[in-house]
């Protein structure tokens, strides 16, 4: 019988993104599976149940109940968890490490659970990849909200009442976001530098025209990633940071090293040296911070008048393109198991392997399964 693939409303508060666009529909039937849609499913990201003329567009809970696959942004709730059918499959940015209860609930009910997070960052799962394409979106938005919120133009401009001078912006952290950050500000038309602890990044963002900023530490790590600096490359990077950021209009933070806390990079007293009107935005609000000062889904204004904004969910704020990019990265992954309308698991392709977190009533990723033993 034909794989039933399903997409339901996301219940999380602010969360407008949804798993299944009709374009990716379409593509999961012509693999022969059966695709169902909670109604209303796509309407926060401007998705119209008639659209989804692939679709069997289901009332209520059904839905999810009728799920041999289900495809979520948010993690699905302890609720809807009770209300999968035992042994169904659940692929979503599942964000195991938050709630070890859900993983527990996921085990105990023996769903299939992947969280497209863990995805080995190779290159064959680039268009899988979440983690990257939400990131752009955030980069994207970050920038936005930090040119709304200046005091000031971006660009250069010369006019009848005198020439403007552009606003400096510094992006610090230079992956995914931060090169979408960088890349954004450029066509606003500001001066832009970027900074990484990787130094093959300056190569990347000197390709977008904005200027690398040197202070001194490299923190090259395994896989693509930043290892966490030492103390004494921290102190080197922290002075030269803090003089630097008293010329800057403009901060957008990206910082991040997986599976710790956000690196602090911009302590109290660097925005205190700040001039007034400047700007911090921090994506990394949500995993601890990359400013001292952030907190997530908060504007903070600092005594000397810096503004430091902490993101919340970035990527919910452009649901359509989001959610474009979100859901093909869902299907390239479905693909892989999705055979003549039936799902497959191969669990010799390390793809599907170190996704997954459980699995048969047993929990396959290893950190989390020590989160749910300490419950
Ligand atoms: P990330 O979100 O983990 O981190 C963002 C950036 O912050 C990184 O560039 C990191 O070096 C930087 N950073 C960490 N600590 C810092 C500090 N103290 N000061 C300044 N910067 C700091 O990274 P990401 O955007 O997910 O990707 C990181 C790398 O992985 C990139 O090179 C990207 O191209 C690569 N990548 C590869 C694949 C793939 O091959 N499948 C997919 C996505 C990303």
């Amino acid at each position: 019988m034909a794989t039933t693939v399903a997409a339901v409303r996301e219940t999380v508060p602010g969360e407008r993104r949804v798993s299944l666009t009709p374009e990716v529909a379409k593509k999961v039937k012509a693999r022969g599976a059966r695709v169902v849609l909670q109604d209303g499913a796509g309407a926060s990201a401007y998705f119209a149940d008639a659209a989804y003329i692939d679709c069997e567009v289901l009332d209520g809970s059904a839905a999810l109940a009728q799920a041999d696959v289900l495809l979520t942004v948010q993690p699905p709730s302890l609720e809807e968890i009770s209300r999968l059918k035992e042994g169904a499959v659940v692929i979503g940015h599942l964000q195991p490490h938050l709630v070890p209860e859900r993983t527990k609930a996921l085990r105990d009910r023996r769903i299939t659970s992947f969280a497209m997070e863990l995805l080995p960052r190779t290159t064959r799962a680039q268009a899988m990849d979440v983690l990257s394409s939400q990131a752009a979106v955030a980069g994207y938005k970050a920038v936005l909200i930090a040119a709304e919120a200046a005091p000031k133009f971006f660009p250069m401009l010369t006019t009848a009442a005198g020439t403007i001078r552009p606003s400096k912006v510094l992006i610090v952290g230079a992956g995914v976001a931060g090169l979408q950050a960088i890349a954004t500000a450029r066509r606003l038309g500001a001066q832009v530098e970027g900074f990484d602890v990787r130094p093959e990044t300056r190569e990347q963002i000197e390709s977008l025209g904005a200027k690398f900023l040197d202070l001194g530490v490299s923190a090259a790590g395994s896989g693509g990633y930043a290892r966490e600096l030492t103390q004494e490359e921290r102190d080197t990077q922290q002075q030269a940071l803090a003089d630097h950021l008293k010329g800057i209009d403009v901060v957008v933070t990206t910082a991040a090293v997986p599976g710790r806390k956000a690196p602090r990079i911009i302590s109290s007293a660097m925005v205190a040296g700040m001039k007034p009107g400047s700007v911090i935005v921090d994506i990394a609000a949500e995993s601890g911070g990359n400013c001292e000062l952030s907190e997530a889904g908060k504007t903070i204004v600092s005594a000397n008048g810096v503004s430091v904004i902490g993101t919340f969910n970035l990527p919910a704020s452009a649901p359509v393109h989001a959610s474009e990019m979100y859901a093909r990265n869902l299907y390239n992954f479905l693909e892989l198991s999705l055979k003549d309308g039936v799902l497959t698991l191969d669990w010799s392709d390390e793809l599907i392997a170190k996704t997954c977190v459980t699995h048969a009533g047993e929990i396959k990723h290893e950190p989390t399964k020590l989160l749910v033993e300490a419950l």
